[in-house]
């Protein structure tokens, strides 16, 4: 046998083990920072806790180290999906996939540190928690997870991308995502008697008109940006106008430039505005997380080890790849250079075609041996 066929065929035989761990953490979803039965269930299986480091029988001096990172937290969603292995749990549910990160990782491990021998390097298995509220990447990075680290990746499954095909892309490929909060103060009184008060609802609809120029006449076409304004709120009755109103949106941004800029213009122009209108406004900006930027050379890595496992014609570095949502492995890519790539995992017919973070979110579970071998080719080809 080959040695491509005999991953093939060793990851095949690993297959029906890694979907059965995927569907009992589905069925145990933890929510970020209660990942502890699922943090447990990788420690015992890399006995070392959730950071595990193979060192390569085949190590020389100066040889190298690339982390692997996959993510293992749920969400707050109840879910409606029918299926055997459905959330014990109500309210809580794997519903972005990360039950399957985790478990295509510890199955990446299994295959590595059964070619530890041939490794020419060492292999960092990461296991984060608290992606979903973008705070389990940082103080891992912080308490130095990525010490000694040369190169980094992870993968997405994506539901909305087709099982079979893989996504690499060099550049930022998830945006950043910060959220702010405007607090307008006008001057409360009588619906019928504005000219006695300051209408802060006035006031709010300038704001958000406003702040749309942002990104149409004042961010460049080829850099995309979003602000959304999520909530309003203000008032009590139809024929008051109220003292405040409080708006709350989210910023994304492709670049760490367009980001700082974006945050700045939207305080200036609530500022403003609420100024020539005559009240006030009380801008906070809470600081989300970094955009995930993938690194030239990484990239080519993970293409090339994608191209050999799915075939060339089934690796995407469109546009396609790229998403105005965030993930925090930005502090991971941060950190060294790296590549996070997203792997198809919808398919109509399995019911894996629901978005993430929707109820009925699935994902085709022939995404994961594909993910298997994209991970395990790339860091064996990093450490030539
Ligand atoms: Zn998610
Ligand atoms: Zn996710």
């Amino acid at each position: 046998m080959s040695q491509i066929d005999q991953l093939k065929s060793d990851i095949d035989e690993l297959v029906p083990g890694m979907v059965a761990l995927r569907r009992d953490l589905h069925e145990h979803p933890e929510l970020a920072f209660e990942e502890v039965r699922t943090s447990g269930i990788v420690a015992q299986r890399l006995q070392t806790g959730v950071v595990g480091l193979l060192r390569g029988g085949a190590s020389k001096e100066g040889a190298k180290t690339i982390a692997i990172r996959a993510d293992m937290d749920a969400l707050p969603i109840h879910e409606l999906n029918e299926i055997d292995y459905r959330s014990t749990v109500d309210g809580k549910m794997h519903a972005c996939g990360h039950d399957g990160h985790t478990s295509i990782l510890l199955s990446v491990a299994d295959i590595l540190s059964k070619r530890q021998s041939e490794l020419a390097g060492s292999v960092k298995f990461i296991f984060q928690p608290a992606e979903e509220v973008i705070g389990g990447a940082e103080p891992m990075v912080k308490e130095g997870a990525m010490q000694g680290v040369d190169g980094v990746i992870g993968l997405h499954l994506i539901s909305n991308y087709p099982i079979g095909r893989v996504g690499v892309r060099a550049g930022t490929v998830f945006a950043s995502a910060d959220k702010f909060v405007l607090n307008v103060k006008g001057k409360g009184g009588h619906a019928a008697m504005p000219h006695g008060a300051v209408d802060p609802i006035v006031i709010s609809a300038y704001i958000i008109t406003a702040l749309q120029t942002l990104i149409s006449r004042e961010t460049s076409p080829f850099s995309p940006a979003v602000i959304t304004i999520g909530t309003i709120r203000a008032g009590t009755a139809f024929n008051i106008i109220p003292e405040s109103a409080e708006l709350q949106g989210t910023m994304r941004a492709f670049s760490q430039e367009d980001r700082a800029r974006l945050l700045r213009r939207i305080s200036e122009i609530a500022h403003g505005i609420a100024d020539a209108m005559g009240g006030s406004c009380d801008v906070q900006g809470f600081d989300g997380c970094l955009p995930c930027v993938n690194d030239a050379s990484m990239t080519e890595l993970v293409h090339e080890a994608a191209a050999a496992s799915v075939g060339e014609g089934n690796v995407d570095s469109s546009e396609e790849v790229m998403t105005t949502g965030s993930d925090d492995m930005a502090y991971f890519l941060k950190a060294a250079p790296g590549c996070y790539f997203i792997v198809g995992a919808r398919n109509e017919e399995k019911g894996a075609s629901y978005p993430h973070h929707h109820p009925r979110f699935n994902v085709d579970e022939d995404a994961m041996p594909i993910a298997v071998e994209v991970l395990t080719r790339a860091a064996m080809d990093f450490l030539k």
